[in-house]
Order: C-alpha cells, then sequence, then structure tokens
C-alpha cells in the first residue's frame, strides 16, 4: 500500500469515529501522530483485513491489547462468520517482515496459504 493511500485509510477512519479513540474513549491526536489502525479481530486470530475490522486508535491502546479478544472482538466474529484462530505460539508479523532462516517465522508459503 503507498503511503497516500494508508494517509488517506487513516484519515477516512479518523473521520468516521468523530476523532475519538474507541479504546480509550479519549481524543486521538488531529494529525494522527501516535494514532495506528486496529484490527478489531486481531490478524493473528483470523481477523480479515476489511473495513469494517478495522479502527483508529493510540499506538499505546494498541499495544495493550495484544492478541487477545475484547467483548466486541468476539461478537463481531460472530456476525461476519470469522472462525477464530487460537493465539499464535510466537508473534506472527506480517508475511512482508518475514525474514529466511529466522527461528520461529513460517516459510513464506505458509503465510500466503492462510489468506
Ligand atoms: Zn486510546
Amino acid at each position: 500500500m503507498s503511503v497516500e493511500r494508508a494517509a488517506r485509510r487513516r484519515e477516512r477512519l479518523f473521520r468516521s469515529q468523530d476523532g475519538i479513540c474507541p479504546a480509550c474513549r479519549l481524543p486521538l491526536p488531529g494529525d494522527l501522530a501516535g494514532a495506528e489502525v486496529d484490527h478489531i479481530i486481531p490478524r493473528s486470530r483470523g481477523g480479515p483485513d476489511l473495513l469494517w475490522n478495522r479502527r483508529l486508535v493510540h499506538f499505546k491502546c494498541n499495544r495493550d491489547k495484544g492478541t487477545g479478544l475484547t467483548d466486541e472482538a468476539v461478537a463481531l466474529a460472530a456476525e461476519h462468520g470469522v472462525i477464530l484462530r487460537e493465539p499464535p505460539v510466537r508473534v506472527r508479523k506480517h508475511w512482508r517482515d518475514w525474514v529466511p532462516g529466522v527461528p520461529g517465522w513460517l516459510a513464506a508459503g505458509e503465510f500466503a496459504r492462510d489468506n
């Protein structure tokens, strides 16, 4: 995704949320510094990268959540028929970050099969 498209996506979420972080109910910074896109159902638990699963939160609020499932995530998964996966044994990052030969990372092909 281009930088411009990522920025537009964040601005759209910012407007749709009236500038409020849904995790802590406090305002997000107007310049979106320190805010990031969160997947309500974590990607590691089978959550898709779709608009209904995205929200903009403070960087810190996202770190606090980790791979845990909120009540909202469970409800959303039921609503959209998402099969929740077990939490990963190791923190899985995006396949683009995959580095060959580093223990604990899945092979690139395994990531592809997940989607
Ligand atoms: Zn917050």
